[in-house]
């Protein structure tokens, strides 16, 4: 090691000494997440797809039951995560995407909190601090776990019209999916819709605006009561449509954006051991990857990481039987429980930084590689 580096490494304890001291001097509320030392490049833009429930049998459907080719062939830095949270074996998706969001280890039902429930950073805050843009887009309620991990701190997930409230004050710019009633019809009386337009927000309850959303406003979508319906029930492209939305909007910040997408329903099928529920949600979800995908080949300086917090159903892609025998001609998918499995999880990574997320790790490092270009402050 040489002189350089050793001091170097000296320096960067000292800055984290430094920077601890000035986060617990000036911020009681939202602790500093761990960082990384600076490692490479970071990209200007972050995409970050999550298929919640999204197993590799999951990935899978997408070579043996889709007539298009995959567009998860198109990643070459892929890796595994363990998605272990704390006190017990099988994550749900609130600690899952509390790791991905926060870069904490937390308990089931924790939103953006640790396992003390105090409130941590989020990337989604801490980008939008450095003056970047802010998106998340979901097919389930957009106060749901996975999405709400990104810019709410609540001790449980069920906390849904306190998330909403969150919402309305978060760093979030523009937002896309289902939940209005946690907006419209709330406990309190109170209309966060009007709240949220207070707040700066253009809301639409209705439907998707075509274009010509400018970066200076801030928009919110809410299209569904609850969540959006599934694929099977006429969907149709509302991932896809809203998901290039706000690619179209936040790629107008000179800065750069973090972009959340969601397919959250490929978990309700693990949960429905509905094998056609899961094929079809995950073609969805497969066609706005080669979206993001293609939008960040044309762009050269965007990071997209694509995974999943969990499995779910303990999906299997297992062979059909002819008279209780094998058939390996044919597949007849099973499932070996209707909740969650603690399977190692695949990631896909394109992009500048991507290197990083090959090999296996925990879910919490991907919240640590996401950042690692990133200059700590
Ligand atoms: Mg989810
Ligand atoms: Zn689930």
């Amino acid at each position: 090691m040489s002189i350089n580096i050793i001091f170097m490494k000296k320096l960067a304890v000292l800055l984290l000494g430094l920077n601890f001291l000035l986060t617990n001097a000036c911020n009681q509320d939202i602790q500093k997440p761990v960082r990384f030392m600076s490692e490479g490049q970071q990209p200007k833009n972050i995409i970050l797809l999550i298929g919640d429930g999204m197993g590799l049998t999951q990935v899978s459907t997408s070579y043996y039951f889709n007539d298009k080719p995959s567009n998860f062939s198109r990643f070459n830095n892929i890796g595994l995560h363990q998605t272990t949270p704390i006190g017990a074996k099988i994550t749900d998706s609130a600690s899952g995407a509390t790791a991905f969001s926060a870069g904490v280890k937390s308990y089931n039902g924790a939103i953006g909190v640790d396992q003390d429930t105090q409130a941590v950073e989020t990337i989604l805050e801490i980008l939008s601090q450095k003056g970047l843009s802010t998106g998340v887009v979901s097919t389930s309620s957009i106060t749901h776990a996975t999405p709400a991990s990104f810019y709410a701190h609540t001790k449980s997930r069920r906390m849904q019209d306190e998330i909403a409230r969150q919402l309305m004050n978060s760093k979030v710019d523009f937002f896309a999916g289902g939940g209005r009633k946690f907006f419209a019809d709330r406990k309190d009386g109170e209309n966060l819709i009007e709240g949220l337009k207070l707040k700066g927000f253009t809301v639409d309850t209705t439907k998707l605006a075509k274009k010509g959303l400018t970066i200076d406003k801030k928009y919110g979508f809410l299209l569904g009561r609850d969540y959006m319906p599934k694929m099977e029930n006429g969907r149709g492209d509302f991932l896809s449509k809203a998901t290039n939305l706000a690619l179209d909007y936040l790629n107008q910040d000179p800065k750069g954006f973090f972009l959340m997408v969601e397919g959250s329903q490929i978990d309700w099928g693990g949960h429905a051991n509905d094998a056609n529920y899961i094929i079809e949600e995950v073609k969805d979800f497969d066609k706005v990857i080669g979206e993001a995908l293609d939008f960040a080949e044309k762009d050269g300086n965007t990071l997209v990481v694509v995974t999943a917090d969990h499995e779910t159903g303990g999906f299997a892609l297992s062979s059909a039987k002819v008279r209780k025998q094998d058939d390996y001609r044919g597949l007849a998918p099973t499932f070996s429980t209707g909740g969650h499995t603690a399977t190692l999880i695949p990631v896909f990574a394109y992009g500048p930084g991507s290197e990083r997320f090959r090999g296996i790790y925990q879910n919490n490092d991907i919240f640590r590689k996401m950042l690692a270009g990133e200059p700590l402050k």
